[in-house]
């Protein structure tokens, strides 16, 4: 069971974790989210969470008195806290099966133009990117990492679904079909119906290496590496 603890300003984001396999898996008791509303901290008399940077510049920072207050309310020796930003390493599978191995999880989502730089002195906080772009709040980039490491916690999915997946032998996925055989002229390959799995294992091996190829050179060097 993993425990996640979900900072944010905007609590009403996470109404994405309510469904489906990530909703099993809190029904099975493999998964805890616990959401935080940041705003409940604040000192200040109007609750405010936000302020202009020193030094100018466009926008607003959070500040770092909420933040400092709500990260302890729910800090403990272990716990693993996590603020998704573009400054971050970039989110890869290795990353998530390491994330999938805590026993609790805080994550802090930024907001605005960022957050005070201080929260990362005070706390051992590790930065996760989600890729080379930059989107207008930390709590999509924190779902997207909570559903990627929810993967790879026992339970979640069959094992079967994680090794034939995408990245996980390095490579992209072949191309899949299911029922009917034949939709609108197009047929399924032949080899797929055909009943013979060494074949089918063959013609998805090729598949899988002809697509990195084209559209994802970059992996094939990474193997090589
Ligand atoms: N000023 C920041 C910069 O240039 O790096 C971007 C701030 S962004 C508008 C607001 C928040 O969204 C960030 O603090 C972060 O929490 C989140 N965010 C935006 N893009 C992200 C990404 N690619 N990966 C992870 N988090 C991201």
């Amino acid at each position: 069971m993993i425990k996640i603890d979900i900072l944010t300003l905007f609590p009403e984001s996470f109404s994405p974790l309510k469904t489906s396999i990530l909703d099993n898996a809190v029904e099975n008791g493999l998964l805890e989210f616990n959401i935080i509303n940041i705003r409940d901290f604040s000192k200040d008399k109007h609750k405010k969470c936000d302020d202009y940077p020193f030094g100018g510049g466009a926008g607003m920072l959070m500040t770092v008195q909420p933040l400092f207050d709500a990260i302890n309310s729910v800090y403990e020796k272990d716990a693993k806290i996590i603020f998704p930003s573009p400054v971050g390493e970039v989110l890869s599978v290795k990353k998530a099966q390491t994330l999938s191995k805590y026993e609790h999880l805080i994550f802090v989502c930024g907001h605005y133009e960022g957050v005070d730089e201080r929260i990362f002195e005070l706390f051992p906080i590790e930065q996760i990117s989600i890729g080379d772009y930059v989107l207008t709040g930390g709590e999509l980039p924190t779902m997207v990492i909570i559903d990627c490491l929810s993967r790879f916690v026992d339970g979640v999915l069959s094992s079967d679904s994680l090794t034939d997946e995408s990245f996980s032998n390095g490579l992209l996925e072949y191309p899949q079909y299911t029922r009917p055989q034949e939709f609108m002229g197009l047929k399924v390959p032949d080899v797929l119906v055909s009943g013979n799995h060494g074949e089918v294992e063959k013609w998805r091996k090729k598949q899988s290496l002809e697509r990195t190829k084209s559209r994802r050179s970059d992996l094939l060097n990474n193997t090589q590496d």
